[in-house]
């Protein structure tokens, strides 16, 4: 392989290593010219800073990050910022889902409150869905002015009143997909990516990633 092969070119603004694996699969054999394992880096890999997630949308969440990436690293970056939206909570807890019990990440505790919070909300009326926004940011150039794109994705469903399957994170064990029997923790892996918001995100993005790239 030549260095320029290994030269990398896209950031997904992350660190965490399942996003990048996730990614470097839907990119593959998609981007002419681009060898995903070498040339798709994660934030840590780039150098790139943690941004605050300052913004009150998914969308301002992933393009704050996205540009970001890109200003730090001179590189095309993605980010994504994802979340459960509640119908009976008028779309919370949103861009709190993370810490909707009050500590960054703790998703027993998150999952544990919510189920409490909605004991009484009877099964028609306990629609919820994960939401995703993807953001693209490419770094302005002599020639090239900055560019942004946002896509989103959601994957509809109805919360159970009992956690159920021990894969996935987060709030998966309580949302069943909307004509499934099985909540996203008793789905595998692949199952899940099919029809995650975050799988629809991404593929929406996919356009302005290869013309980003070209
Ligand atoms: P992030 O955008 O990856 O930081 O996700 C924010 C939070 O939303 C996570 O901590 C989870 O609580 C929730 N969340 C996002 N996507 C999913 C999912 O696919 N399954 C379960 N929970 C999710």
């Amino acid at each position: 392989m030549s260095s320029d092969g290994a030269r990398p070119r896209l950031v997904l603004a992350t660190h965490n290593k399942g996003k990048l694996r996730e990614l470097r699969e839907l990119l593959r054999g998609q981007v002419p010219g681009l060898d995903v394992d070498t040339q798709v880096i994660d934030a840590s890999a780039a150098g790139a800073p943690d941004v605050a997630e300052t913004g009150v949308t998914f969308a301002e969440n992933s393009l704050l990050k996205a540009r970001a990436v890109a200003e730090a690293t001179g590189l095309v970056a993605i980010a994504d910022d994802s979340g459960l939206a509640v119908d009976v909570l008028g779309g919370a807890p949103g861009i709190f889902s993370a810490r909707w019990a009050g500590r960054h990440g703790d998703d027993a505790a998150n999952l544990q409150l919510l189920l409490a919070q909605l004991a009484d909300v009877p099964d028609e009326h306990r629609g919820a869905a994960f939401v995703c926004a993807a953001a693209l940011a490419s770094p302005a150039s002599d020639s090239v002015p900055a560019n942004e794109v946002v896509q989103y994705g959601q994957l509809e469903g109805t919360l159970l009143r009992e956690p159920r399957g021990d894969g996935g994170f987060g709030y998966d064990p309580i949302l069943q997909p909307k004509g499934m029997d099985r909540s996203c923790a008793e789905l595998s892996a692949e199952e899940k990516n099919a029809i995650s918001h975050r799988g629809q995100a991404f593929r929406a993005l996919l356009p302005a990633i290869v013309e980003a790239l070209k």
